[in-house]
């Protein structure tokens, strides 16, 4: 899968600052806050050699480690001198396109503001017919209030004269949260019971993201969500049976587990660097496994896998 935005969008965005101007005595609360572990200011080159953003000739090395960030925000309240920058970015149809042409990616995520729709439709009229192999195309958005509904019946509207795939909602409750703690995942559950209730919603299925962490699925059950069919059950004799699906046949049909993820996985990665001072997972088959473990807990409620203790 592939992600893309049709413009500004939280998930699209880095931060960064020069750290040469940061003041001496600055007790660095960005880098205590950066849940991703993604801003340094050590002055040696990384271990791993990865580019830091700033690493212009005669100037200090370290900052914001840019291909761990992923654009929380969480450092910019916190910088006392207002040092930190955001630089956002929006992945265009015509590089869009490209990638899908190659045939190698099979689903596509548009991540939209939910507000209108004259960016989307550029968009999706910019891939063309690139978008013709694809299994899956899941659209990303917040909740906008009285008016999701009727902007995800124009999206669809939008997209289905060439949409012969399946096609997925996916709900960001409260957006890029869900390591913060089990509140976060009420907004997502509250965003989910409303559009599962909706009868005028249209066709496809629907995922929770944002806010999503170990407490979701308790949530959804709660209010009787998780009755999810299987993708099998869609196809009969063979053929796909998606263009028959009505909006009530598409209930949850998944989580996107995102920030919460990146926590338990990244707890891993840390002690596996501490430890041994590896940089690549692949290379420690014992934390591989711990790694997987601990993903597969987080789905194991929902696809009922015996997890490996
Ligand atoms: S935006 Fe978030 S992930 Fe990026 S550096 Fe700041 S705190 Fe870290
Ligand atoms: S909190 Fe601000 S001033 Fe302090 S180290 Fe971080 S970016 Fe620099």
């Amino acid at each position: 899968m592939i992600s893309v935005n049709d413009d500004e969008d939280l998930h699209f965005r880095k931060a960064e600052f020069d750290p040469a101007d940061c003041p001496q005595d600055c007790s660095r609360p960005c880098e205590i806050v950066c849940p991703a572990n993604a801003i340094s200011l050590e002055e040696e080159k990384s271990s791993a050699g990865h580019l830091w953003n700033n690493n212009e000739e005669g100037k200090k090395q370290g900052g914001v480690l840019t291909e761990r960030c992923y654009g929380c925000g969480r450092c910019i309240p916190v910088c006392p001198y207002d040092k930190i920058r955001v630089h956002t970015y929006v992945r265009d149809a015509a590089a869009t396109s490209e990638l899908l042409r190659r045939e190698e990616i099979d689903a596509l995520e548009i991540h939209t503001s939910g507000r209108q729709t004259l960016h989307f439709r550029s968009l999706w009229e910019g891939l063309g017919d690139t978008i013709h192999h694809l299994r899956l195309v899941a659209v990303s958005f917040p909740d906008v209030g009285d008016s999701t509904i009727s902007t995800m019946n124009a999206m669809y509207s939008i997209m289905e004269p060439r949409l012969r795939c399946f096609n997925l909602w996916q709900l960001d409750g409260r957006p890029m949260s869900g390591d913060i703690g089990r509140g976060a995942t009420r907004e997502s559950v509250a965003f989910a019971v409303r559009l599962a209730a909706a009868s005028d919603r249209p066709r496809g299925f629907l995922q929770l993201a944002g806010g999503t962490n170990a407490h979701t699925v308790a949530g959804l059950k709660k209010h009787g969500l998780f009755q999810t069919k299987s993708v099998s059950e869609n196809f009969k004799d063979g053929q796909s049976m998606v263009g028959s699906l009505g909006p009530l046949d598409a209930p949850i049909g998944g989580i996107a587990y995102g920030g919460y993820a990146r926590k338990v996985v990244g707890r891993i990665l840390s002690a596996m660097q501490s430890q041994h001072g590896l940089t690549c997972i692949e290379e420690s088959p014992d934390y591989l496994f711990k790694a997987l473990a601990e993903a597969l807990a987080l789905v194991g409620t929902v696809k009922c896998y015996d997890v490996p203790s």
